[in-house]
């Protein structure tokens, strides 16, 4: 497969990044780039000062400015996908990932740190819910693990992280600034990847425009493990939903 252009991990100034929103798109349309996912962090842990994303006014605005894009995008015609995402710190609360989550604003949702059995199952209660809010599957955001580190799976509940990515169709992350999360120590953690046909993709975790089109490395190491098909299969998912919000928005 040729290499895509995709970066699904951004950051802006509405959280840690130091660029607008406008600023990034401007950038990824010089850079070629495909497909991007603007995820700032949203969290009430103790990282909560990273982020501005911690009540609705704000996380509106924020949509608002991402779908003011998106619209502007389609208008010029530019081959740029762009996604309406959000990365979600699994150590925050419950009460305050459903208060300010809306599902069916977005079209991407990152969760970091995910670590334990225990957060599996904080995480499939999460989804469970947003599941019977969106009953149409091909509006459900795409959901993804960013920057996971395979070592806390490693010498156990593996087939149970695998059998739960594979129940929601969660992706791996190549995550260009965490290279060490897929190095080849971790080669049967990819095996398994491939075996059970869990998505993966690409994410930068860009928090300026240098490292925007990052997107290189991660995909050799993808070609290393032989996961071209577990990258089309994502990609096939954000055409698709692509597609159908085009189709239905007309
Ligand atoms: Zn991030």
């Amino acid at each position: 497969m040729q290499i895509p252009k995709l970066n699904l991990h951004i950051h802006s100034n509405y959280s840690d990044g130091k660029q607008t929103i406008t600023q990034i798109v401007e950038k990824s349309i010089k850079l070629k780039l495909e497909y991007i996912a603007i995820t700032d962090h949203l969290t009430n842990s103790f990282k909560k000062w990273v982020s501005k994303l911690n009540n609705n006014l704000t996380i509106s605005a924020y949509l608002e400015e991402i779908k003011n894009c998106q619209a502007y995008l389609i208008s010029e015609n530019i081959k740029l996908i762009l996604l309406k995402g959000i990365e979600v710190d699994l150590s925050s609360t419950e009460q305050f990932i459903k208060k300010h989550i809306k599902i069916s604003e977005f079209d991407i949702i990152l969760f970091e740190y995910l670590q334990s059995y225990e957060s599996i199952a904080f995480l499939e209660n999460i989804i469970y819910q947003w599941k019977n809010q969106v009953k149409d599957p091909i509006r459900f955001p795409v959901l993804g693990l960013a920057h996971f580190d395979p070592s806390y799976f490693m010498l156990g509940n593996l087939d149970i992280l695998m059998r739960f990515l594979k129940k929601y169709n969660i992706y791996f992350e190549f995550n260009s600034s965490y290279p060490s999360f897929y190095s080849p120590r971790y080669e049967r953690f990819f095996e398994k990847i491939k075996e059970s046909k869990i998505p993966v993709a690409i994410g930068c975790d860009s928090h300026n425009q240098k490292t925007l089109d990052d997107y290189k490395e991660p995909f050799e190491m993808i070609h290393y493990y032989n996961l071209e098909r577990n990258l089309e299969s994502l990609i096939n998912i954000i055409d698709q939903r692509e597609t159908h919000f085009r189709n239905t928005s007309i």
